[in-house]
């Protein structure tokens, strides 16, 4: 999508620190990091929000998730604990409309989230 900054990092129109990428998606570090480990998973595919997906997006989240676990893992943190988080909208925090999913690690997390 033209507007999108996730999709302008996909297709390398912006920068982006990229640690994986294949068929359905590509993770980068995230600009503003929260956490020595925090990596933004996201399909190639636009999808806005978590409201958008359609069935056919149920194997595309799986992949994401595993991405993560793998990065998690690369990164030493798998037996340290470590956190996904997908913001839906505003309330949420939500500010990319291209859906993420963010992989932290490397601290201990506070509960509940902020
Ligand atoms: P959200 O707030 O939508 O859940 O998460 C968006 C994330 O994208 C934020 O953590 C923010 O730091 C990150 N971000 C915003 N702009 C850029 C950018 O240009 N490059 C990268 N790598 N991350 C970005
Ligand atoms: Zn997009």
């Amino acid at each position: 999508m033209a507007d999108c900054l996730f999709c302008k990092i996909i297709e390398r129109k912006v920068p982006g620190r990229i640690v994986h990428e294949d068929d359905d998606l590509v993770a980068f570090e995230d600009v503003n990091p929260q956490a020595p480990l925090h990596v933004l998973v996201v399909p190639r595919k636009h999808i806005p929000t978590l409201n958008d997906l359609a069935p056919e997006d149920d194997a595309l989240l799986g992949k994401l998730f595993r991405a993560g676990a793998r990065i998690a893992k690369a990164r030493g943190v798998d037996g340290s604990g470590w956190r996904t988080v997908m913001n839906a909208n505003h309330d949420a925090g939500q500010s990319v409309f291209h859906i993420h999913l963010h992989v932290l690690g490397g601290r201990r997390m506070a509960w509940p989230p902020g």
